[in-house]
């Protein structure tokens, strides 16, 4: 039987848009993917690859490239406060892979280049769809009709806003957080770690990048307050990230001298929930329908599993969009959920709320606990973080994800 609804828009060639439009177009369906840089560029933060988010990779042939781009994760050391040694934490995740986010969407869109239409430097302004098809128009590019529309245009989506409309607005929550991203050249002279120091509602993060040569900065901070980062401009961001941290010691003193001359990437700590991904021809896939928030570090295993998930079930049911918007969400609700569930672990962790007698009392404590996790790796035991992804029925996809 031939199938139905081949014309798809995908809004986004971040993660989830180019691993969506490969399998398409494999399997006969026309993907088009409009991705609002015009030049998107390598480079981009840290982001990890987990295990599960490698073996979508693997099957899509890109796995070695991956890796050679990015590098294993490295240790975590945390440094709990006037301890010169640090707690080193065994390495969950065995087989991920930390890279540059925009090394690894060009890596995926070099891949999905065959039979996949780019728009580049361009984006959805409207979408009106009826009982056959969706008219969508573009900022720049002439309007177009599509079979059906996919917003993987990550967690500020316009095809989110545009088709759920005012509903998009209740579906951020705020993780009573906000973080602060840069780098820095590697003054710090550390090869392969991730070193943490947290204070009473605020935290500091300082992770090598593959190869050592550059340092990412992740500063967390407690706050009731969304920061609205589009009204600050860089000297404000600094001089905001000054106030907070300017009385801490360990490393802070040095990163925020380097900080100047830094771009940093300001947000507020959100994840997105929402109670259904689809409307009528319109379905979301990736952080525009479930971000997971930064500090998890789930987001992109998630993007790329619910991007196979989707292009498995629109070739199983031959296009038929009711029926593969359906299956979807069931193959990838508890995926989300556990790892949605981390982000408040994760902020409540790396900005731990309470004065500094309790969150003294709070590290030692947690070094109890990473000691004994540490002792119990070696005998095998894995941590509940690495788990997340095991439920997502890979092998229901196997059949069609050859690579
Ligand atoms: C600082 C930081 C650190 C992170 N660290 C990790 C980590 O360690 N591990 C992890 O798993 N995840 C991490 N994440 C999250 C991860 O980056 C995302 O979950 C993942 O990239 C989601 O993939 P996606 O394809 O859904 O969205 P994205 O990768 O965000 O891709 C969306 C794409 O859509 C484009 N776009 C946006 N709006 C439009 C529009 N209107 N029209 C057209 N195109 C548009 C964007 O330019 C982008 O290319 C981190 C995120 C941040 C910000």
């Amino acid at each position: 039987m031939p199938i139905s609804n081949r014309n798809m828009l995908i809004a986004g060639g971040g993660a989830a848009g180019p691993v969506l439009a490969h399998w398409l177009a494999r399997h006969g369906f026309a993907p088009t993917v409009v991705e609002q840089a015009p030049d998107p560029a390598a480079g981009g933060y840290l982001v990890e690859v987990s295990p599960q988010g490698m073996g979508v990779l693997d099957r899509m042939g890109v796995g070695e490239r991956v890796r050679a781009a990015g590098g294993p994760l490295p240790d975590v050391h945390s440094h709990i406060s006037g301890r010169e040694r640090p707690i080193v934490l065994p390495q969950g995740h065995v087989g991920a892979v930390a890279i540059r986010s925009g090394d690894l969407s060009s890596i995926l869109r070099d891949r999905a280049d065959d039979g996949v239409e780019y728009l580049l430097g361009d984006s959805v302004t409207s979408v009106d769809e009826d009982a056959d098809g969706v008219d969508v128009a573009f900022a720049h590019a002439p309007p177009r009709r599509f079979d059906l529309v996919v917003g993987a245009d990550g967690p500020d989506s316009a095809v989110r806003g545009l088709v759920f409309g005012a509903d998009a607005e209740g579906h951020a929550e705020h993780l009573d957080a906000n973080l602060a991203t840069f780098e820095v050249d590697n003054f710090l002279g550390v090869s392969d770690v991730m070193m943490c120091h947290v204070w009473p509602y605020r935290g500091c993060v300082v992770t090598t990048f593959p190869g050592n040569d550059r340092l990412e900065v992740e500063l967390l901070m407690r706050n009731r307050t969304p920061a609205a980062p589009a009204e600050m401009d860089l000297e404000a961001r600094y001089r905001f990230l000054e106030e907070v941290y300017g009385e801490d010691g360990w490393e802070v003193p040095g990163l925020l001298r380097a900080m100047r001359g830094a771009d940093v990437r300001l947000a507020p700590s959100t994840q997105i929930r929402m109670d259904v991904w689809s409307r009528g021809r319109t379905v979301l896939v990736g952080d525009a329908a479930h971000a997971a928030d930064p500090m998890a570090g789930q987001g992109t295993a998630l993007a790329l599993m619910g991007a196979t998930a989707l292009a498995g079930e629109l070739v199983f049911a031959e296009g038929d969009h009711e029926r593969a918007f359906f299956s979807y969400e069931a193959a990838m609700r508890g995926t989300v959920r556990a790892a949605q569930s981390l982000g408040p672990v994760f902020t409540r962790d790396f900005a731990p709320e309470g004065s500094r007698g309790e969150v003294w009392l709070r590290e030692r404590t947690d070094a109890a606990l990473l000691f004994g996790s540490r002792l119990m790796a070696q005998y095998g035991a894995r941590s509940a973080y690495e788990y997340v992804g095991n439920d997502f029925p890979a092998d229901r996809y196997a059949r069609i994800l050859a690579p």
